[in-house]
């Protein structure tokens, strides 16, 4: 189950501003209360990034300019997040088709992996039993090539999910 979970984990709510997975939003926005709208100054908790920019101007006297704790761009002081409210939808778009690409690969691979392994059991056996026969290994050289050419190979052939944003937006 733990595994299934983290393989799903791009259909969870995460935080904008540290890419963390979250199980829902409550746990999602304390941990920005945290993370991200404490005062690194006197620690206090702020429920939200403008109520902590207004505490250190009056109380600090200093002007906040980065979010606490935020990885990159993602530490603007314009980026308003409250849990997963304000976050841009083409990020969530992004995240999911990532996630989503990632997922099926690894579903694919498997299956690949599964049925290469019986294909090779099964043509360990027709050999034995051709051997048994007395017959030539021609036949299962053919049959094998058969098998090659109609398996899904996920690395000759990666999944791409692409997604029109223009057309998504206009919906
Ligand atoms: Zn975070
Ligand atoms: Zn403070």
């Amino acid at each position: 189950m733990g595994r299934k979970n983290r393989d799903l984990s791009y259909l969870k709510p995460f935080c904008f501003y540290c890419d963390k997975t979250f199980k829902n939003e409550v746990y999602l926005h304390q941990h920005q209360k945290a993370k991200h709208f404490t005062c690194q100054r006197c620690f206090k908790k702020f429920s939200s990034c403008d109520s902590l920019k207004n505490h250190v101007e009056s109380a600090h006297h200093e002007v906040l300019t980065k979010i606490p704790n935020a990885t990159g761009d993602r530490s603007d002081i314009k980026n308003k997040i409250f849990g997963m409210q304000g976050v841009p939808r083409v990020e969530i778009e992004k995240r999911i088709r990532k996630g989503a690409e990632e997922y099926w690969t690894k579903i694919l691979s498997a299956q690949y992996q599964q049925r290469r392994k019986e294909n090779k059991q099964r043509m360990k056996q027709n050999k034995e039993i051709s051997k048994k026969e007395n017959q030539q290994d021609v036949k299962i050289d053919n049959e094998k090539e058969e098998i090659e050419q109609h398996e899904y190979n996920p690395e000759a052939k990666p999944i791409s999910f692409d997604l029109d944003y223009e057309q998504l937006q206009k919906q």
